[in-house]
């Protein structure tokens, strides 16, 4: 299953759907962002494939020339890689209450037990420990080769979410993970650390920003414009009105 390339310097190395770039049905969609002389992977699957992940990425550039692996929140669709990614050398990039959860695999705080218990995961998936080596907030911005990424504190969808935004002189990208989707939906679950106020204040945040791409964690990517999905939701929110939800 060969990497998908999406845009100049980004590429899909793993998803559920993606017909190109499809890993496992746990995943994510997880990016590259090359530009030849560095970058980053975003987001890491479930890891129950993690080495389809990696390489795909390999098919694009040697891991060793990228800067990390930067992880969007804790769920285990997106942060279940991270411990392999770790085991090849790659830095791990996350936010403080990613960091906490990931080194104690903690199966509440990540809510993986009641996904399980869902049906999201398989009866034996388990999420493997991994250390954090940069915890990262608002305030940081991470450089590799040519590439400068953005961390924007996003939370709402669980504690500890970011989002990641990347420009450089040319387009606008924002990686989103789960934070925000094409046409505007978000992703609201019954969980304990889904916080619809968190989430309002997190998407006005962003719809502030100058966004021509949105790479989001699951579903339609928005290659151009996006800035007019991310007002969707605001506009939603702004009326106190959730916007629809990604997963029905
Ligand atoms: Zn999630």
């Amino acid at each position: 299953v060969p990497a998908h390339q999406v845009m100049d310097n980004v590429w899909l190395v793993a998803s559920a759907t993606d017909p190109t770039a499809r890993t496992d049905e746990h995943d994510c969609h997880a990016y590259l962002v090359w530009d030849g002389s560095g970058g980053f992977l975003i987001d890491s699957g479930a890891g129950i494939v993690a080495d389809r992940w990696l390489a795909n990425a390999r098919e694009v550039c040697d891991l060793e020339a990228l800067g990390g692996v930067l992880v969007t929140h804790y769920h285990a669709d997106h942060a279940g890689g991270a411990a392999s990614a770790s085991a090849v050398g790659l830095r791990l990039f996350a936010s403080a209450d990613t960091a906490r959860a990931l080194a104690a695999a903690d199966e509440d705080r990540t809510q993986l037990a009641r996904a399980r218990a869902a049906g999201i995961y398989p009866a034996d998936y388990r999420l493997s420990p991994a250390e954090i080596d940069q915890v990262v907030t608002e305030e940081v911005t991470l450089r590799s080769g040519g590439v400068t990424v953005e961390v924007v504190d996003a939370p709402g969808h669980c504690d500890g979410h970011v989002v990641f935004a990347v420009s450089g002189g040319g387009p606008h990208l924002l990686f989103s993970g789960d934070c925000l989707f094409a046409q505007g939906r978000v992703s609201m679950q019954a969980i304990p650390d889904c916080r619809l106020d968190r989430y309002a204040e997190t998407v006005l945040k962003l719809a502030g920003r100058d966004v021509d791409a949105l790479l989001p964690g699951h579903g339609d990517l928005v290659l151009e414009h996006a800035h007019q999905d991310v007002s969707r939701a605001a506009e939603s929110f702004a009326r106190l009105l959730p916007p629809p939800n990604f997963l029905v």
